[in-house]
């Protein structure tokens, strides 16, 4: 039976040229000898947040697709990309506002901004989510999270969590995390 590593060097060739970063990815890590014997390689760059853009449809990191409809929010095994760190992490570091709309994962056309996506963790650190800030956040408001107003630090609640559904869901309560 025919096999893929057999496949001749000049067809593999003109299959890589028509490749992007994350399907040369997708092919080197398939088979060994792709990778052992170097005979499938990434681009010589750096991976851009277009490229993890694409990986993150992946079935691997999409697993909602499978997910009847009306089901689909992105649960803990959805992962997203960062643009900030340029990693893919799971919903749960992301707020719902950063999965939906201009910004989910299938999001297309002129408005698009899901490549200006980024995660919690990042938007604390550069200051895009300031002192105060509170957001739904791991898909379907799963959880709550807000950036202290005292400390500075970030405090998430699971929102079945009805006190805690109370005192943060509001936006007329405190802004302070549950230690300040
Ligand atoms: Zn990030
Ligand atoms: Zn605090």
């Amino acid at each position: 039976m025919a096999n893929l590593v057999d496949i001749p060097n000049e067809i593999l060739e003109a299959i890589k040229n028509e490749l992007s970063y994350a399907s040369l990815l997708a092919l080197r890590t398939t088979c060994s000898s792709f990778f052992r014997h170097d005979r499938v390689n990434l681009p010589d760059r750096q991976y851009t947040i277009h490229d993890l853009l694409e990986i993150e449809t992946w079935s691997k990191y999409h697993p909602a697709r499978d997910r009847p409809l009306g089901s689909q929010q992105p649960s803990a095994d959805d992962y997203f990309a960062c643009s900030l760190c340029l990693k893919i992490k799971n919903s749960d570091n992301f707020s719902d506002n950063m999965m939906k709309g201009s910004k989910g994962k299938f999001a297309n056309g002129a408005s698009v901004t899901k490549h200006t996506r980024f995660c919690i963790a990042c938007g604390i650190d550069r200051a895009r989510y300031g002192p105060g800030t509170k957001f739904f956040y791991g898909g379907g408001k799963r959880f709550h999270g807000l950036v202290c107003s005292v400390c500075h630090k970030f405090e998430g609640v699971k929102v079945e969590d009805t006190r805690h559904r109370v005192e943060l869901g509001n936006r007329n309560s405190t802004s302070k995390c549950s230690s300040c």
